[in-house]
């Protein structure tokens, strides 16, 4: 098996755009494959290096490097002036200098009479070369074709649905459909999975491969991804570059996992992880199955993909997550571990470590709450912690234990107003592990502060 991802470097790399690539990579790992990195950057006016330089990285970022390649399509062109050549030679091909003027007059002719807007084949008779600037078309057979989708099943073109189309644009530079077929074909392509928009480009490379008397390889067309609005998937729904989604601290591994199930679903086993939706990319690798792509358009769920993120935010071992923040300060680490498990994005962590640890005030409910028994526990609380530097989260469990039979209060009736107290709100993560981090010198400094707000 062979197969490739082929971007257009004319943008970063949107979400569908890595679902491909992600597939691509999880046919060949399966398979024991090869992986083919080719980028199609023959049309000038929209390629950029940048783009290129983009995608190359956010490849990387999600560590779904290919086997061969990048190959660039603009570094083969003389490969495709060969093979334009050819169908010259053999009259699948002809030159045409119509003007995009003439063009455009006569497609908004057909449009008004209701024909195709087709090319008419003005230029198709020509015997002799002219001077001037010119295009290639292919002389497109009049016939029907078939196309045996992996996916979309069997996808019938009529005959006469396809004008004769262009291959070489009077720059000289060849187009995407000409290029991909003599690439897919030298590079010896085995199947080419790629997004269901490329449907009608496959009746051309069809033609194509026809003229050429190649086979062409199995294609599977994955169905769109579809915003939250049910409409393809674009800046309008939401953020979908992949960029954007790592910036902000969501994990190339979390991003993965959710872009699996987002055209596919595994048959059902066990996973390391305990949960059906969350696999290791051995998982993956070994669940994956090509025949079982999804027909119909996936919806980009995002709370989805939060709520993976943030349960592998929680998994992922302590070590490994101060990395990925870059901070390994070791207070900071204690307070990021207790809040981790709130947390849906890296991004998360620090806002929240802030949140908790930060200056905290009291919020209306968290006073409301507290003014009953303020002073009391107060007092309390204050007298226990007298002369102590320092608290493990035992002592004070120990600490909230004795106060509360002190008081004579239990359960949430104690927990809410202590908490309110210490962190001005009524949620949060565990309070003896709150309060073993900020330390007796500081509570004793948020009682008098309190005292002074409440009393
Ligand atoms: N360059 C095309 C794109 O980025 C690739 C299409 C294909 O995989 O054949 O959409």
């Amino acid at each position: 098996m062979r197969v490739r991802f082929a971007p257009s470097p004319t943008g970063y790399l949107h979400i569908g755009g890595a679902r491909t690539l992600f597939f691509n990579w999880l046919m060949a790992r399966h398979f024991g494959g090869t992986l083919v990195l080719r980028i199609e950057d023959t049309d000038r006016q929209r390629s950029t290096a940048e783009s290129e330089r983009m995608i190359l990285d956010d490849i990387m970022r999600l560590d779904l490097q290919a086997d061969e390649g990048p190959f660039r399509q603009s570094e083969r062109l003389a490969i495709y002036q060969e093979y334009i050549e050819k169908l010259l030679i053999e009259d699948k091909a002809y030159y045409c200098y119509c003007t995009d003027e003439v063009l455009e007059e006569k497609k908004q002719r057909a449009i008004a009479l209701k024909r195709p807007p087709h090319y008419d084949g003005h230029c198709a008779k020509l015997t002799e070369r002219s001077a001037g600037p010119a295009v290639v078309r292919f002389r497109t057979p009049q016939k029907a074709y078939v196309l045996e989708d992996q996916v979309a099943g069997r996808v019938q073109f009529p005959a006469g649905m396809m004008g004769d189309f262009v291959l070489m644009r009077s720059d000289g530079s060849p187009v995407y459909t000409f290029c991909c077929v003599v690439d897919d074909h030298l590079m010896r392509m085995t199947h080419v999975v790629r997004a269901a928009e490329h449907v009608t480009n496959t009746v051309r490379q069809l033609m194509l491969y026809e003229a050429f008397g190649w086979q062409a390889p199995t294609f599977a067309h994955m169905a769109l991804v579809l915003g939250q609005d049910r409409q393809k998937l674009s800046k309008r729904s939401g953020d979908v570059s992949v960029r954007e989604y790592l910036d902000k601290g969501y994990l190339p591994e979390a991003l993965l996992n959710f872009l699996y199930f987002l055209g596919f679903t595994p048959a059902g086993g066990t996973r390391l992880s305990g949960h059906p939706e969350i696999l290791t990319r051995e998982e993956m690798i070994a669940s994956f199955d090509s025949k079982h792509f999804h027909a119909s358009p996936a919806v980009f769920d995002l709370a989805k993909l939060r709520w993976m993120n943030g349960f592998y935010i929680q998994k992922m071992p302590l070590a490994e997550l101060c990395q990925r923040v870059g901070n390994s300060d070791p207070l900071w680490v204690r307070k990021m571990a207790s809040i981790r498990g709130d947390a849906s994005t890296l991004e998360d962590l620090p806002r929240l470590v802030e949140e908790v640890y930060g200056d905290v005030g009291l919020s209306d409910e968290a006073r409301l709450l507290l003014e009953p028994c303020a002073k009391a526990l107060m007092d309390g609380f204050e007298g226990l912690l007298v002369s102590r530097h320092d608290l493990t989260e035992e002592e004070a469990q120990k600490i909230f234990k004795q106060l509360a039979s002190t008081l004579g209060m239990q359960g949430k009736a104690f927990y809410l107003p202590l908490r309110a107290l210490i962190t001005g709100v009524l949620h949060g993560p565990e309070l003896r592990v709150i309060a073993s981090i900020r330390g007796p010198q500081w509570l004793r400094s948020r009682i008098n502060h309190i005292r002074q707000v409440l009393l």
